[in-house]
């Protein structure tokens, strides 16, 4: 009989988390042995018997096989919420390709010995009644910041200060100087006892529609009767979904179950988190990005010690170790933020699947543009699928209509505005409401195309556009090809060849150029460099201190502008010339949330989308906001391509320091998965081939595909590949795993 080893952490104070100590596991062990269990073992030099962690399982070992020592016993106690942690990391090491230590500090928080800081409130100390005369005199003043806290209060007799800092954008002086006129009072109390003290509980609660309480029983009959589910929301922005996500969670606290929902940092607004703290009160709290390491482990802490039922925050939020986690809430479950981009490269959607497996729990997804992986799951019957078809407001959506580019320059205009957009613009100025204009530009700074065919200027060794640089050069930022700009499209012969010089920049030019007086606000990788410069904009845009925001793909999210009633989306394709299967969804889904940012208030919105290929099928389905018509295509193409979700797609990445290395031992694997493997129906490697970006600070990237029907077949494949590399002993050289890619590489 084979022997097996396990590698256990004796001390799962996390610091030692990266020290694994390597153990026989005897024959009468044998079933009872796997990760996450507890077990004894003798440890040190005088074999004092101590408890562990089994972190992971393998059948070598690098010790002489007659030093290393056995497990004593096994826990009886069954699965600890530890243990359950490291369950969830060995499986996002198996399903994902990562090391254990990799994985085991994706799941644990690092544990930090710091000052716990201070939690502070904000106290509203005159009645809401002499508010408003306030605000107004404030107004006089021009101090908006003290505008917005005050109107903020006259809603809630308190607010978190962090909410109130963060999401609100009011610097700490703004607070103080309306302390010292003594209308607010900062109220400081022990963090960790009380992030948020319960809130004023008179929150107008709407009175749920059918298809709200019919989706809040059904998700909770089936978890009662002890068949938790995956539910799928399909509802448009306003549709009330949030509202269905409160009624399950209440009803699952009232059982004495906690809730985890993630919501995308960049949706995580002052609204939204408002209205968790007051229906939760301080049985609430939030994850994010700018929270310490120390207050991260903090909020580890309240939720083991079952100070808070309920943790909201992005991606990571969803390893928060509650003893009896009831339900996990994916909202915006088709971000790609979703999608872990280090090692192990793990999907926050597929991981809540597996958590709430292991506790039990229900998971309920929404979105108002479903991921074609969850769309296609729905059709065979392995979620549920609900949809919200309107909005309880009544507030209408709003009339698109599609411009096409190449008629535009026909007609002589060359404008980056067409006639109809400028038209509506000028109205729009004139009537003082507000307009958004989003420029989709992912992944092209400066590309050059041909304005009477839309034929795009390409890198001929890495299919990725050229960037125009001053000198008249076109350069491909890849790999650092060169050509003179041509005076003629190479495809259709036209002269106007043109730098999109793609910026915001260059928009808020032409706007000034064709509206002068028009107040513009921008925002793009450049203006939000800091946390606090993206609130502020957008502070200042809600405060209408400006008519035209224009941005890039982060301002079409969440945000809500009741003011705004026209949405310009100046070049609808361009996502659309990616080389990548996920081009055209997330096109569609750019367009709807872009068009749903207009006529969010009482007046109704108007939709302008620019485009060179309005025959696409993700603008035309995008345009009549049509999501099933999009996906009956999209579909088809995933199906007859064999790509995602129909089937699986697993990239591995070579890494080398010698290009011809990397060349090689891409040669060489591939190879041997085919013939070890290849034989299998479906089974299909494609490439080696020199990565879309050949060279990423000085380490060449070769790639391949591996694409079959069944995940697993991929996970065995991956298996295949880390026992060979450990043989091997690779130098200057790593492979890199990435299941079911956002992006191709
Ligand atoms: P979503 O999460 O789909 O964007 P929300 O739950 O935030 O939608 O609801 C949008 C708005 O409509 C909120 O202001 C909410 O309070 C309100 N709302 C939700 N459900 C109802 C309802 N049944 N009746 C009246 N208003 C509702
Ligand atoms: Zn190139
Ligand atoms: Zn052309």
């Amino acid at each position: 009989m084979k022997e097996r080893y396990a590698d256990i952490i004796v001390d799962i104070s996390h610091e030692k988390v990266d020290r694994p100590f390597q153990y026989k596991i005897p024959q009468a062990l044998a079933d009872a042995v796997c990760p996450g269990v507890r077990v004894h073992v003798p440890f040190g030099r005088g074999n004092q018997d101590k408890v562990g962690y089994v972190v992971d399982i393998s059948d070598h070992t690098d010790y002489p096989k007659e030093k290393i020592k056995e497990i004593t016993a096994v826990d009886e106690k069954g699965i600890s919420a530890e243990g359950r942690q490291i369950q969830v990391a060995y499986w996002l090491k198996r399903q994902y390709g990562s090391t254990m230590i990799t994985a085991l500090k994706t799941v644990l928080p690092v544990k930090q010995k710091l000052k716990r800081p201070e939690k502070k409130r904000i106290v509203r100390c005159v009645s809401a009644g002499e508010l408003p005369e306030i605000i107004e005199q404030c107004r006089k003043k021009h101090q908006v910041a003290r505008v917005r806290v005050l109107e903020a209060l006259l809603t809630e007799e308190e607010l978190p200060y962090e909410l109130v800092r963060q999401k609100l954008n009011i610097a700490p002086a703004a607070l103080q100087a309306l302390e010292k006129q003594g209308y607010l009072r900062i109220e400081r109390e022990s963090y960790y006892r009380n992030p948020v003290r319960q809130m004023s509980r008179q929150e107008e609660r709407p009175c749920l529609n059918e298809t709200q309480e019919h989706i809040i029983e059904e998700v909770l009959a089936d978890y009662r009767q002890g068949r938790p589910g995956t539910y799928l929301v399909h509802g448009v922005t306003g549709s009330g979904k949030t509202e269905v996500y409160l009624g399950i969670i209440e009803q699952m606290i009232a059982m004495g179950k906690q809730a985890i929902v993630l919501i995308p940092e960049i949706a995580l607004t002052y609204q939204t988190l408002l209205r968790f703290y007051k229906r939760f009160g301080d049985r609430v709290s939030v994850m994010n990005s700018t929270l310490s390491m120390g207050e991260k482990y903090d909020q580890i802490e309240r939720a083991k010690a079952g100070e808070i039922d309920v943790i909201i925050g992005p991606r990571s939020a969803l390893f928060t170790p509650f003893a009896n986690l009831g339900v996990i809430v994916v909202d915006e479950e088709h971000e790609s933020s979703y999608k872990s981009e280090s090692s192990p490269k793990y999907h926050a959607r597929e991981t809540a699947i597996q958590i709430a497996s292991l506790y039990g729990a229900s998971v309920v997804l929404g979105s108002a543009t479903p991921s074609l992986e969850a769309y296609y799951r729905t059709a065979l019957g392995q979620y549920k699928l609900y949809e919200m078809k309107d909005r309880p407001g009544g507030s209408v959506l709003p009339e698109v209509c599609t411009v096409d580019l190449r008629e535009e320059l026909k007609q002589g205009n060359r404008s980056v505005f067409s006639r109809r957009l400028k038209e509506l613009m000028e109205e729009r100025l004139r009537a003082k409401e507000q307009i958004i204009l989003f420029l989709n530009r992912r992944g092209y700074a400066g590309f050059v195309s041909c304005r009477a065919c839309g034929h795009v200027m390409k890198c001929p060794h890495c299919d990725v556009s050229l960037s125009e640089h001053r000198n008249g050069m076109l350069v491909c930022h890849y790999c650092g090809y060169e050509e003179l700009k041509k005076m003629k499209c190479p495809a259709c012969g036209s002269r106007y060849l043109m730098g999109f010089k793609a910026g915001t920049e260059q928009i808020e030019e032409a706007i000034h150029r064709e509206f002068p007086g028009a107040r513009v606000l921008r925002m793009d990788a450049d203006t939000t460099r800091t946390k606090e410069s993206y609130e502020k904009i957008l502070s200042a845009f809600a405060d209408e201190r400006a008519d035209i925001l224009v941005g890039t793909q982060m301002i079409v999210k969440g945000h809500d502008f009741p003011n705004v009633t026209l949405v310009g989306v100046l070049a609808a394709d361009l996502s659309l010339n990616q080389n990548d299967y996920r081009a055209g969804e997330r096109t569609f889904q750019l367009l709807t949330q872009a068009a749903g940012r207009a006529g969010r208030g009482s007046k109704p919105g108007q939709v302008v989308i620019q485009t060179y290929q309005p025959e696409h099928y993700s603008v035309v389905h995008a345009a009549k906001q049509d999501y099933e018509g999009f996906y009956e295509e999209e579909i088809a193409y995933r199906d007859f391509m064999q790509y995602p979700p129909v089937a699986h797609l697993l990239a591995v990445l070579i890494v080398s320091q010698i290009q011809e290395q990397g060349k090689r031992l891409g040669e060489e694997i591939t190879e041997m998965v085919n013939c070890e493997m290849g034989s299998r129906a479906g089974f299909q490697v494609i490439g080696p081939t020199e990565a879309t970006i050949g060279k990423l600070n000085d380490l060449y990237r070769h790639v391949f595909y591996v694409r079959h029907a069944d995940y697993q077949v991929l996970v065995e494949v991956k298996d295949r590949l880390e026992t060979f590399c450990r043989q091997r002993e690779l130098k200057n050289q790593t492979i890199q795993f990435d299941f079911d890619p956002m992006t191709t590489y």
